[in-house]
């Protein structure tokens, strides 16, 4: 048995997940670490959920609350759309975040996991159940694995949000000022990491440090695994060490590399020109450029596309999808959504929309509760930015020839459309 270098995660993936047997034949016996917290510090793993805090940091925490019950929550909701790697994960080797889970379990001393899957995902359920059974036959864990089937919307994806539901049955956002917070079930504290991240904790626990820094940058050590779509051959899910440049993740994806832009990071993302297809997938990059992996998620905008009817399609959707509790989602996005309707079009109205975003974005950003308007905003400016000529043009009531057509940046069929609010 060796050391991976690529793909890691997903080595062996085939569309079968691997049994408990042909995972221990790849990677040995799971064995708890003394020194994971140490060893995920010097790794640098950050979490691969979107928010990229450092995982080490974040269990710390947790391992340091007094308390009798302690949960780790295993978040494999992936409420984006153009997101499919923890479903990736999951039919290739689900074993894997089960080793992360009971790694982070024993470092922290919890005695509860809670691995949370969305409910219409059957067959991710249905792995993972497959897979704990397994383990189950031989022996016990040690701690309480439950699965979760919480409601597949794309905030009950947001930590906060998805322990709400563990807690009280509701996929609501808890405002939470402070960074990083202690979400809690009852009383009892809570470390939620997303599934990648476990199944990175569940190599780091084996391999150590110096072997996920093998590849990747030193500030974006390790690998990912990226979802990528829009102008591709067929959507994909592909492993890369973080660093590699954008235009060769496009290229081994058979993505069109001479694209208009692409979306990073996930539907809360940003667009990047095509001028920046050389700059590697690494945040200590993508963030001067108001970028970031995210949770890598990459949608491939082709020059034969309308850059504003895709935004439009997305904040349409993202204002359908918040949970409406605050005045930024229950107006502001609903009224960023019509804006760009208006954009789309290049109506009467269109030039005043135009204007009208830039106003609204100001007064949404940073209102929130949580940060899914923020997310917004930021997809939102980075559209108006680098398919500027095209918004001018709209406004200018000369739309291109693909407007009023989104085929690429894909979302699910709005079926509460009456539910949205207009200002
Ligand atoms: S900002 Fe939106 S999604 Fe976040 S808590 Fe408020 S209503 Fe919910």
């Amino acid at each position: 048995m060796s050391a991976p270098v690529l793909p890691r995660v997903l080595q062996g993936a085939t569309d079968r997940p691997l049994t408990l047997a042909q995972h221990e034949a790849m990677w040995g016996q799971w064995r708890p670490r003394r020194d994971l917290l140490d060893e995920l510090d010097r790794a640098g793993l950050t979490g691969r959920g979107g928010a990229a805090f450092p995982t080490a940091t974040k269990a710390r925490l947790l391992r340091d609350q007094h308390a009798r019950k302690k949960f780790v929550v295993v978040n494999a909701m992936e409420g984006e759309p153009a997101s499919h790697k923890d479903a990736t994960i999951a039919q290739s080797n689900p074993h894997l975040v089960l080793d992360g889970a009971l790694s982070l379990a024993t470092a922290i001393g919890a005695s509860h996991i809670a691995l949370c899957v969305a409910r219409e995902k059957a067959s991710m359920v249905n792995h993972f159940e497959r897979a704990l059974r397994e383990r189950e036959r031989r022996g016990s864990l040690g701690v309480v694995v439950e699965i979760h089937t919480p409601p597949g919307r794309y905030i009950a994806g947001e930590e906060s949000a998805l322990v709400h539901w563990l807690d009280d049955n509701e996929t609501l956002p808890q405002y939470r000022p402070q960074r990083p917070s202690i979400l809690r079930i009852g009383r009892a504290p809570v470390l939620v990491d997303n599934a990648e991240t476990h199944a990175h904790v569940g190599l780091i626990t084996r391999w150590g440090a110096e072997w996920f820094r093998s590849i990747g940058t030193a500030q974006s050590p390790g690998s990912m695994v990226v979802s990528v779509s829009g102008a591709v051959t067929r959507p994909v899910v592909l492993e890369i060490a973080l660093g590699t440049p954008l235009a060769e993740v496009l290229a081994a994806a058979r993505a069109d590399t001479d694209p208009q832009a692409v979306l990073l990071g996930g539907y809360g993302g940003s667009f990047l020109s095509a001028e920046h297809l050389s700059t590697p997938m690494a945040n200590e990059v993508l963030r001067p450029l108001g970028a970031s992996v995210g949770a890598g998620v990459i949608v491939v905008i082709p020059r034969a596309a309308c850059g504003i009817t895709e935004t439009h399609n997305i904040v349409r959707w993202m204002a359908h999808e918040s949970a409406r509790q605050c005045g930024p989602c229950a107006f502001g996005l609903p009224a960023l959504a019509e804006d760009l309707a208006q954009l789309v079009t290049g109506g009467r109205d269109a030039a005043a929309a135009l204007t009208r975003m830039s106003e609204r974005s100001d007064v949404i950003e940073g209102r929130g509760g949580c940060r899914h308007p923020d997310g917004v905003v930021r997809l939102l400016r980075s559209a108006l930015q680098v398919f500027a000529a095209d918004a001018h043009r709209h406004a200018a009531g000369q739309p291109c020839a693909y407007a009023g057509r989104s085929r690429f940046a894909t979302v699910p069929r709005l079926e509460l459309e009456n539910d949205l609010v207009w200002e």
